[in-house]
């Protein structure tokens, strides 16, 4: 009997197991015990008290509630008690997601993932998508034992946090704001440009920058790339309102303008780029990888800014980030809706040399960052160094307040 003879018969012999488990025992073990997705829920969290009303600068007339906690959650169990946690993807979804996933190994969530989006085509929520992978990757890393920049393979351990305000307001009250969030560790802080005078956007800047003096990163967003058409409410900028407004910024070391055209004009943000000296930041609202590598041949972002729930959940945005250090581009993602997103893309953000920032949702007194995270037993803080640290137990690493889960 040859050699090859010897391990036919050996593999007829052994069937239904593989050679390979039959010298590996531990692997037979541990694939007879793979963990199988068994449920799926969404829960709506309690909110733990309102706050006060408020408005986004790029929706002006649409003030709304704001609460502790609250929102919603998505969950995914295994046959294993382990389960995974994300941020709430739509009611509607779930029965569709069920079929796809029940039955299935977490483990197997790249290929799981380019399923869904297969079958998700049709009915384009890409959010969901990136619900799933979340809750999956949460029940990986708990089943591993690490939390998830570990596992991935991590390069830092924090990251600095910028507090990111979502109000327009006036000169004098955003120069006082930048002084307390200093006062408290803050290294940077984002400014909206939605006045309807340019001068008064510029005056805010230069009010901020003497008030809270040369070691403190100043960002702005003017929010023009809301709409995938053409018209959204509020200031619209033109071309010359983005020019004139991105050089006066200079004379203030602001570190980058964001979003100042819209969405798809990639033509007039391209000109703009070339035409100024300040970076240029965007793509919150851009979908998938594919319109990324749209955005780097046509060079009309210097930061580029994914957020997990557009572009397509955890493998869109790794690619997005792969694209970026390809490019040598920094990539410092969107929020990621101020909770169980913010969280994954903390993770993200531990494993990767060139983001050197992380976006915290942050409008003091109405509507702190810990407002969102109030629905975890277990959230990450800002430093009194203005640092985020990674979460340290397993998976997302945090746990989420079970008695904040509303009765369906
Ligand atoms: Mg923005």
């Amino acid at each position: 009997m040859n050699r090859r003879q010897f391990f036919e018969t050996l593999s007829s012999r052994v069937a239904p197991f593989s050679l390979a488990s039959l010298l590996f025992p531990s692997l037979a073990l541990a694939q007879s015990e793979r963990p199988r997705i068994t449920d799926i829920k969404v829960y709506r969290m309690k909110t733990q008290g309102e706050t006060g009303v408020m408005e986004s600068a790029w929706a002006p007339g649409q003030a709304y509630m704001r609460s502790i906690g609250g929102g919603t959650v998505t969950e995914i169990f295994t046959d294993q008690g382990i389960s995974g946690i994300a941020p709430g993807m739509s009611p509607a979804g779930i029965n569709r997601m069920k079929q796809l996933l029940v039955g299935q190994d977490p483990f197997d969530n790249e290929a799981l993932g380019h399923r869904m989006r297969y079958t998700n085509g049709a009915a384009n929520n890409w959010r969901d998508v990136g619900c799933i992978e979340i809750a999956l990757w949460d029940i990986v890393g708990k089943v591993a034992g690490q939390p998830l920049y570990k596992l991935w393979g991590a390069q830092k351990d924090k990251v600095s946090a910028y507090s990111s305000a979502i109000q327009l307001s006036t000169p004098e009250e955003r120069a006082e704001l930048a002084v307390r969030l200093k006062e408290q560790g803050w290294q940077g802080m984002k400014i909206r440009l939605h006045h309807l005078e340019m001068r008064e956007d510029i005056r805010t800047i230069e009010l901020v920058r003497e008030a809270a003096g040369e070691n403190f990163t100043i960002m702005t967003d003017a929010n023009q790339a809301q709409s995938s058409g053409i018209w959204q409410p509020g200031i619209q900028w033109d071309f010359k309102r983005a020019l004139d407004t991105a050089r006066a910024l200079n004379d203030f070391d602001v570190y980058w303008l964001e979003e100042p055209l819209r969405r798809y004009d990639y033509a007039g943000l391209a000109e703009l780029n070339r035409a100024t000296d300040i970076t240029l930041a965007g793509g919150e609202n851009n979908q998938g990888v594919q319109e990324f590598v749209e955005i780097i041949e046509k060079q009309v972002y210097d930061i580029l800014q994914p957020e997990i729930l557009v572009t397509e959940g955890i493998q869109g945005l790794r690619a997005v980030a792969a694209l970026g250090l390809a490019h040598h581009k920094l990539v410092i993602p969107h929020h990621g809706g101020g909770q169980l997103g913010t969280i994954a893309q903390l993770h993200m953000i531990g494993t990767w040399p060139h983001c050197p920032w992380v976006e915290i949702m942050n409008d003091p007194p109405i509507s702190p960052y810990t407002n969102g995270f109030a629905i975890l037993e277990n959230p990450p803080v800002v430093d009194s160094e203005g640092y985020m640290v990674m979460p340290q137990e397993p998976g997302l690493g945090v746990r989420l307040n079970r008695e904040l889960i509303e009765d369906t």
